[in-house]
C-alpha cells in the first residue's frame, strides 16, 4: 500500500517534516506548505490511498472526522468567518499529490479568493438523463 516515493507518505511517517496541527493512528493534519490563506490544512490518511473512493469506508470514517476536527480549530482559533473543505481526486480535478488529502482553507470576509466554476445549464431532458446515469444502485 504504502509508495516509497510518495511526498504525504513520507510526511506520514516523519521521513520528510511538517506542522502537524492532528495526529491520531490513521490520520496526520498539517499545514499546507502553499496555503490559499495562512492556516490552510491539510488532513491525510496514513496510509497510501489515491483517492477517496479508494479508500474503505472505516478509514474514511475516521479521516472525515478528523476533518470535522481540524476545521472546527482552524475556524475558531484564527477568528475565521468561515472555511473551505474540498479535496481534488485524479489529474483532471487538479490533484497534483497522489495520495488522498482534503484541504481546510480558512475564510475571511473580503479575503479575495474565488473558487468559481461556470453555471452550466440542461437541456431538454437532460437533468432526468445525467441523474438516470449517476443513480447510485
Ligand atoms: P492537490 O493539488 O494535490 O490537491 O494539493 C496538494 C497540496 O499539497 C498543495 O496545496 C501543495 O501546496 C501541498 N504540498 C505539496 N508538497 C508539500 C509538502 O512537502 N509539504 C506540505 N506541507 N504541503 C505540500
Ligand atoms: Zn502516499
Amino acid at each position: 500500500m504504502e509508495d516509497p516515493d510518495c511526498i504525504f507518505c513520507k510526511i506520514a511517517k516523519g521521513q520528510i517534516p511538517s506542522a502537524k496541527v492532528y495526529e491520531s493512528n490513521d490520520v496526520l493534519a498539517f499545514l499546507d506548505i502553499s496555503p490559499a490563506n495562512k492556516g490552510h490544512c491539510l488532513v491525510i490518511p496514513k496510509r497510501h490511498f489515491e483517492t477517496l473512493t479508494d479508500m474503505p469506508d472505516i478509514e474514511l470514517a475516521a479521516l472525515s472526522a478528523a476533518v470535522k476536527k481540524v476545521a472546527l480549530s482552524v475556524y475558531t482559533s484564527l477568528k475565521a468567518d468561515g472555511f473551505n473543505i474540498f479535496m481534488n481526486n485524479k489529474k483532471a480535478a487538479g490533484q497534483i499529490v497522489p495520495h488522498a488529502h482534503f484541504h481546510i482553507v480558512p475564510r475571511f470576509k473580503d479575503d479575495g479568493i474565488s473558487f468559481d466554476w461556470p453555471h452550466r445549464k440542461y437541456g431538454e431532458g437532460e437533468l432526468e438523463e445525467y441523474a438516470g446515469k449517476i443513480k447510485v444502485k
